[in-house]
């Protein structure tokens, strides 16, 4: 989305170096080969960051020409992201924590200073997500049978309920441990079967809920008059002229010509046709 109001200048100026001179691949020394530009909005106003890119310039090196960015960078902001992490962190804590809307976090951020449409700070609350999912996830590739995972409360670990259930499902079958602090969950004391067992009864509970509301929605789609699934690729008229052309004695290749349709799709439309009002004539075997 295109920007309303023009981007103030930049308050501040940064140079961001890498501290490693030495490439990781062959040794020798990197030289500063070009630098980026890029602004990042922090809570402390927008700063204007120079990112000086090293290169080893050795030929015979794997890592020759591949840039080195300034270890620093990643501390400021996402690659190419306008807004830095602290902001992605005060709209996490605000979200979260707090359980404030997407307007009223809009607005704290517009009070300290930020400017920012309500739509980025929609994508702000998803890169947290994202971020958080990574680390959680991180730290699940990590655990291994015997292990004990403890979080502070159990919202900490899953984005949402079947999220979560996936996650201690994925503990039960991996043998590892699991406790959440205020929840007082633990499932290495006798009770832990019954909590793995509480979450397996979940599980099963959320499958039932997701079937039946399939089956809610296409019931109720049913009598608005629509058809589930995918919308059919030949009307219903084209087809009752092709059945009769083709009762007719017209070859199916001369059919898929003249009506301009995919071999596959004419198959696939007599076959829904033939299951639909039963007809026995219609001769659907690969001609
Ligand atoms: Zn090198």
């Amino acid at each position: 989305m295109s920007r309303r109001e023009s981007r103030p200048e930049a308050s501040r100026e940064c140079v961001l170096r890498p501290q490693r001179e030495q490439c990781s691949s062959c040794g020798k020394l990197m030289r500063g080969s070009y630098h980026n530009r890029r602004t990042v909005c922090t809570l402390t106003g927008l700063c204007r960051l120079t990112v000086v890119i090293r290169c080893c310039q050795n030929q015979a090196c794997e890592r020759y020409h591949v840039a080195y960015h300034p270890e620093e960078e990643g501390i400021w902001a996402l690659p190419q992201a306008e807004f830095g992490l602290e902001i992605i962190a005060l709209v996490g804590a605000l979200r979260y924590s707090e359980h404030r809307s997407i307007p009223e976090i809009h607005q704290q951020l517009r009070l300290r200073g930020v400017q920012i449409s309500e739509r980025n700070v929609t994508h702000l609350v998803e890169r947290y997500e994202e971020l958080v999912a990574l680390r959680v996830q991180k730290a699940l590739d990590y655990l291994q049978a015997g292990d004990c995972l403890v979080v502070w409360k159990l919202d900490r670990l899953g984005r949402s309920l079947p999220h979560l259930i996936r996650i201690v499902e994925g503990f039960k079958k991996k043998g590892i441990a699991f406790k959440s602090l205020t929840e007082q969950m633990d499932t290495t004391t006798p009770h832990g079967e019954f909590f793995f067992g509480i979450f397996g009864s979940l599980a099963q509970y959320e499958r039932a809920l997701t079937k039946e509301r399939i089956m809610a929605g296409l019931t109720a789609a049913k009598k608005r008059g629509k058809q589930g699934g995918r919308p059919r690729a030949i009307s219903e008229e084209k087809v009752q002229a092709i059945t009769e052309a083709l009762n007719s004695g017209t070859s199916k290749a001369a059919i898929c010509r003249t009506f301009n349709v995919k071999r596959t799709t004419l198959y696939d439309a007599l076959r829904k046709t033939a299951e639909a009002i039963s007809t026995p004539s219609l001769h659907l075997e690969r001609a």
